[in-house]
């Protein structure tokens, strides 16, 4: 494929990009760990400039007052404009982040389209809500968009993560500046050329770039910042609630995981064995919903634990930009070192190593690292209660459905659980005892956008989905009507 990454990345401000001085970060291509383009860092007096042009666009209500089929339009515009150009996304995605090139084509960049084509259809379905049961008084409730959205996304899904936020914020009427990771900045930034060619009015939709306590904090705190959505890890989610909350900005946290996968005695164990492999290692392990802690139930536990190992070990690593790659590089080099240090970790907690747990040398200085199974001695082993982020699956033993249960409980996080069975009961009670925000029953991961996604616990607050977003997105402004004199 004939692309060319920008030479730089800068900020883009009222339709335009926006250059400017400021520090250069290199954004470096994890399969090979060369260089392959720079970022301009923006710093507080660029975000300012970003967070004014949305204001003001807001303020002139050029997109806002738009009605409702041309907004739809241009967001379906911006779907096809995504479809005709997702060759190019999804090389420049693969380049800055080493998700391997299936995953991208058939997964994240048609989602980030999705996105668009979505939104469109909501917001033309949108209706508010009427009382007419006091004859005097005809009360009724319009939505309204709240004003400039701060949207702030990470590295391991840049496009189909900040186009949701992009596309929910924009379609109800709200302008927004966006802060992909500065890891992967490279089709985020290309989106908002996309965003322009579809027909969007300049300054709806503003980009900086740069490193979060520098360029996100700067963001988050501006006063001219009306709400706030953030997906990321947890550490970084609670030093944002605390910037939004001293704001009193509306804030959404779609944070980390460490996400229960059952498999009982009772599933269709061929489907649960290619559930929980994809659960685990697809893109690269590196999923907030990652289905890393592995449960089985003691019947069937040895078979399917030798079954996983063996198709871990066969799993293909290499570049990611084969369409034959399973497996490609973890997206930085401090991450992979992390990832590592998990093992020395799992080990020193008593777990057993049956695959993996070494960087692919061959590869080197590719940021590779072999999917890894452990079996842990219990839920206590410190790889099952933190988030590592990569192809690394732990496995526990349980007995009966309460164990099962308990132990996907035991966890600062609740984002989704897995359950895999065909015993109906067994189901439920999975469904009802499990503390977590998504519960995926007989199915890998499969995000339903027009149902409710988001955590509890360390996992966040808020959701994203189609009426979630709406009530998110807008306020609710109650106007109530004499119906000729209201006097008592
Ligand atoms: P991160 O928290 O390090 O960074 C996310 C974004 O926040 C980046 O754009 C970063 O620059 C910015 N940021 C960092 N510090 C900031 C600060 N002080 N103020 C403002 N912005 C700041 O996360 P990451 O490492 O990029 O992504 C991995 C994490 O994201 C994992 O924990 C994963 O579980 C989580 N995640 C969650 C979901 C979900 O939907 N729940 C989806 C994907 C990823």
């Amino acid at each position: 494929m004939n692309f060319n990454a920008p030479e730089r990345v800068d900020a883009w401000i009222d339709g335009a990009a926006a250059e400017h001085d400021g520090t250069l970060l290199p954004i470096v291509n994890p399969a090979t760990a060369q260089i392959v383009s720079q970022l301009v860092e923006s710093d507080a007096t660029v975000v300012d400039a970003a967070v004014r042009s949305a204001a003001a666009t807001f303020a002139r209500g050029s997109w806002r007052k738009t009605p409702v089929e041309s907004r739809a339009a241009v967001l379906r515009r911006v779907a096809d404009l995504i479809e005709q150009n997702a060759a190019e996304l999804a090389w420049l995605e693969c380049l800055a982040s080493g998700i391997p090139m299936q995953h991208l084509r058939l997964g994240q960049i048609p989602r980030a389209a999705q996105n668009f084509r979505f939104f469109a259809e909501v917001i033309n379905q949108q209706s508010g809500q009427l009382w007419n049961q006091n004859p005097k008084l005809l009360t009724y409730v319009t939505r309204e968009p709240i004003g400039v959205a701060a949207l702030l996304g990470p590295w391991n899904a840049p496009l189909a993560l900040t186009s949701m936020k992009i596309a929910a914020a924009i379609a109800f009427g709200n302008s927004c500046v966006a802060k992909p990771s500065e890891v992967t900045p490279l089709a985020v930034a290309r989106l908002m050329v996309l965003l322009r060619e579809a027909g969007l009015p300049d300054g709806v939709v503003n980009l900086v770039n740069g490193r979060g306590p520098i360029t996100g904090a700067a963001l988050v705190a501006h006063p001219q910042i009306d709400l706030v959505s953030f997906t990321g890890g947890t550490t970084t989610g609670r030093a944002i609630s605390e910037a939004a909350g001293r704001g009193l900005k509306p804030l959404s946290l779609e944070l980390g995981g460490k996400s229960a996968c059952i498999v009982f005695d009772s599933a269709d164990l061929d489907r649960a064995l290619d559930g929980a492999l994809t659960g685990i290692f697809s893109n690269n392990g590196q999923q907030c919903l990652a289905g890393s802690r592995i449960l089985l139930q003691s019947g069937i536990a040895e078979r399917f634990l030798e079954r996983f190992v063996e198709r871990a070990k066969a799993l293909r690593i290499g570049d990611p930009m084969q369409p034959d790659t399973q497996i490609g590089p973890l997206a930085f080099e401090g991450h992979l070192e992390r990832v590592l240090g998990y093992v020395d970790v799992a080990r020193a907690d008593g777990c057993k190593l049956l695959a993996g747990g070494r960087r692919v040398d061959a590869l080197r200085p590719g940021c590779y690292f072999e999917p890894t199974v452990v079996l842990a001695p219990s839920n206590a082993a410190r790889v099952c209660r933190e988030e590592i982020f990569g192809p690394f699956a732990t496995f526990q033993i349980f007995d009966t459905a309460e164990q099962a249960v308990a132990i996907a409980n035991d966890s600062d996080f609740g984002l989704v659980a897995y359950v895999w069975s065909d015993h109906l009961p067994t189901v439920q009670q999975c469904t009802r005892g499990i503390r977590a925000g998504v519960v995926w029953v007989n199915t890998p991961m499969a995000r339903e956008l027009r149902a409710p996604f988001g955590g509890v616990k360390d996992s966040g607050y808020g959701r994203e989905g189609g009426l979630s977003s709406m009530q998110f997105y807008t306020f609710e402004k109650t106007i109530s009507l004499a119906q000729g004199d209201v006097s008592p």
